[in-house]
């Protein structure tokens, strides 16, 4: 975890580099290009979601994150970070890629989390951070480097679809003012978003009032969005994808997944189902995928979503 951190760190100061090798080349170049649509950066999945509903033809989009890639460690090829520099906007959410917070200018970048209430980050990360605090000069070193946990609040806001509705409609706002001759359109396909979401959100409600248990077990804290929206109890196993939980820990967990009569342990595609199998097989629970979303699902944000709802439905024992 730690040399990984560095490594962030490493190529956060390369691409640094290569931002000032990109504005010389660019100046250039754009003084005699064609003016076009505006080209808009989405950082990862969901923002790529929400930014072609509401741009729509009026914008090319483009995600730096690749389809099938987690998104946390992406790091910036020399080209991305010359499409950073060229684009019109760039979409993103500080707090999930370090490399992309360093990289983008922000006078040209909409950071998703500004638009919503964020909540804090998990509990069990303050406890594992309360931990490493005991682990002296290395972490100190490795907090003043800066790692994707350097933002104080959960950044998975996505996965609260009224919150991401919020998000449509500050971005419809955004685009307006980046390309005023088409504000209008702007305006209409947010509202448009924004009232697809809130379906969703009416959905979720419903759908999560009355089930036998509001425990969710998942391999990443990445649904705490989701818990604070529809009254559920999140109990991550490990902080992010790449920590390993302490046999400790997943004895704790499996103990409390008993206790609150927990059938299901969540797991993600992206992330190795190991962890998840040993607890639920300690637990006596079986495992389900859960989608972060955090990557491009076979659908899209909705279909994938109403899919989470189903799990959760099944899992958590709702009714009717
Ligand atoms: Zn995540």
């Amino acid at each position: 975890m730690m040399s990984g951190h560095s490594r962030l760190r490493a190529v956060g100061m390369l691409t640094g580099a290569m931002v000032l090798t990109a504005t010389a080349c660019g100046s250039t170049t754009t003084a005699t290009a064609p003016v076009d649509k505006p080209e808009v950066l989405a950082a990862f999945y969901p923002l790529q979601w929400v930014t072609e509903q509401v741009g729509g033809p009026d914008i090319t989009v483009q995600s730096l994150t690749a389809a099938g890639v987690e998104p946390h460690d992406l790091e910036l090829g020399a080209q991305q970070v010359a499409d950073l520099e060229d684009a019109t906007l760039t979409v993103y959410i500080k707090g999930v890629q370090p490399a992309v917070d360093e990289a983008v200018a922000a006078d040209r970048s909409f950071d998703a989390a500004t638009a919503v209430t964020t909540i804090p980050a998990g509990e069990h990360a303050e406890e594992e951070h309360a931990e490493e605090e005991h682990a002296a000069e290395e972490h100190a070193a490795e907090e003043e480097a800066g790692h994707e946990h350097e933002v104080s609040y959960d950044p998975h806001i996505w996965l609260d679809p009224s919150r991401f509705a919020t998000v449509a409609t500050k971005l419809g706002e955004r685009l307006a003012t980046a390309d005023p001759a088409h504000a209008q359109g702007y305006k209409d396909r947010a509202a448009k978003t924004a009232a697809s979401l809130t379906t969703l959100d009416q959905e979720f409600t419903k759908g999560l009032t009355a089930c036998s248990t509001k425990t969710m077990i998942t391999a990443h804290e990445a649904f705490g969005y989701l818990a604070d929206r529809y009254q559920l109890k999140q109990v991550g196993i490990t902080l992010d994808p790449e920590t390993e939980p302490s046999p400790a820990r997943i004895a704790e967990v499996a103990k409390l997944a008993k206790a609150e009569k927990v059938t299901t342990v969540f797991t993600e595609a992206l992330v190795s189902p190991k962890v998840a199998e040993v607890l639920a097989a300690e637990a006596g629970a079986k495992t389900a995928v859960l989608d972060p979303l955090e990557s491009k699902p076979s659908g899209d944000y909705l279909s994938a979503m109403r899919d989470n709802l189903q799990t959760l439905r099944t899992s958590l024992g709702c009714t009717p």
